[in-house]
């Protein structure tokens, strides 16, 4: 059967390696990764030997240089078994992207490092003063002497406490606009990096947390875009790429979600009529609403990762519709799966429970749905974004 990202015969192999590994390895931790709010240390460490970190690394660099659709499909099946892991992961390949569109003095060293599965990257582009409106850094860089040092204080970090580096976000030196920013990298044990600490609601072993930075020194080998071009990487690159893995997590958040709640429709009966509970047709109306809203959000992205591959003026659109209508589709979809599944999900019987925590999460995330009404409301009324 074509999978509905339309992936070539040798893209479907990455998707069956990561369905492989979900099952062995990302379920058998979920559970307690998200009970102890606990890094997901196993699963990144299998992600690593099985090379799913260099997925979408440029193949000169020793990865395999896959398309957005392949990570769609791998960060899909991710989130099936350990959306906890799944988002780590996201972070890590788009983050990965803006390093390797961009031009830090290691980008060679860090790319292949992240081939090779030792090295995760993440993003630290939210911050106290600017909130989850991300484009708008409200910390800067100040030159010292021929580099540069940096205070800032970044609110929410996902693998915080465990990526090799962070690609982070400041207004340029002098500059006049919040817009006027530059990328640069954050090394793990690099005086001036105080992490702190918190637990969430949904995605709790994916590691967040808020970070400080002091008098914190980057090196002018260490920026990552020119000073001034940090917005067009954040837009350009890590926006698109940010979109297609958390859309196709939001998706694997669903269809985990039909799974579960096709099962217990089929185990669960009750004895005095002898029926079993998808002999019910509300509850079996609720199950096709959740299947028809999670394969037309899945058709979106499916078309949107196509648009990517040959963008035109209406790709940016997509990819905000993407993530919009994602973002939609897993808070419904879980919310049904609850109400289809009643006391079994609400009382942990089910793993459903957790999806619907997880699901909220891109309710929160920038950009919000919000950001992504106002963004497409300007791009369909000729208004320019900012
Ligand atoms: C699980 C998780 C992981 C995360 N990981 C990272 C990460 O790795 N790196 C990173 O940089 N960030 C990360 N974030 C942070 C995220 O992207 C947001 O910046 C953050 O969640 C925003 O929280 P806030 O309270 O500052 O939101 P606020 O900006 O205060 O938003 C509150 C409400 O106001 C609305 N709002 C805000 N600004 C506008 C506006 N301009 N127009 C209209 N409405 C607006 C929002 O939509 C929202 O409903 C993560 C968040 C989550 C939940």
């Amino acid at each position: 059967m074509a999978h509905i990202y339309g992936l070539s015969p040798e893209q479907q192999k990455f998707a069956d390696k990561a369905a492989a590994l979900a099952k062995e390895v990302l379920a058998k931790h979920a559970a307690d990764v998200d009970a102890n709010g606990r890094y997901p240390k196993e699963s990144i460490e299998a992600l690593a030997a099985a090379g799913l970190l260099g997925l979408c690394v440029p193949a000169e660099f020793g990865g395999a240089a896959q398309p957005p659709r392949t990570f769609a499909a791998v960060a899909e099946e991710l989130a099936q078994e350990c959306a906890s892991t799944a988002m780590i992961y996201v972070m890590h390949v788009t983050a990965a992207q803006q390093i390797a569109a961009g031009n830090p003095a290691d980008k060679a060293a860090i790319l292949k490092a992240a081939a090779a599965g030792k090295h995760l990257t993440t993003l630290a582009f939210s911050e106290k003063g600017s909130r989850s409106n991300f484009w708008a850094p409200s910390s800067s860089l100040v030159a010292d002497g021929a580099d540069y040092k940096t205070d800032a204080t970044k609110s929410w970090v996902t693998t915080a406490h465990n990526a090799d580096s962070y690609v982070s976000s400041a207004r340029m030196p002098g500059a006049e606009s919040p817009l006027a920013s530059t990328l640069y990298l954050v090394r793990k044990g690099d005086a001036g990096v105080n992490i702190g600490g918190f637990k969430g609601v949904g995605l709790r072993g994916n590691d967040s947390a808020p970070v400080e930075l002091k008098g914190y020194k980057v090196p002018k080998g260490d920026l990552i875009t020119e000073n001034g071009k940090g917005a067009d990487g954040m837009l350009q690159v890590v926006l698109p790429w940010f979109v297609v893995g958390t859309s196709a997590m939001s998706h694997g958040l669903c269809l985990k979600a039909i799974a579960l709640t096709s099962g217990h429709l089929q185990g669960a009966g009750i004895d005095f009529t002898g029926q079993k509970l998808r002999d019910l047709p509300n509850l079996r109306a609720r199950l096709a609403d959740m299947a028809v809203a999670t394969d037309r959000s899945r058709a979106l992205l499916g078309y949107t990762v196509s648009e990517m591959e040959k963008p035109d003026a209406m790709t940016p659109l997509r990819v905000l519709q993407s993530r919009r209508c994602a973002i939609d589709t897993a808070t419904h979809v879980t919310d049904l799966a609850m109400k289809a599944c009643g006391g079994a999900a609400f009382s942990h019987h089910l793993p459903i429970e957790r999806l619907f925590r997880d699901a909220r999460a891109g309710w929160v995330m920038a950009p919000t749905v919000d950001h992504l009404d106002d963004f497409m409301g300007k791009a369909l009324t000729g208004l320019p974004l900012f």
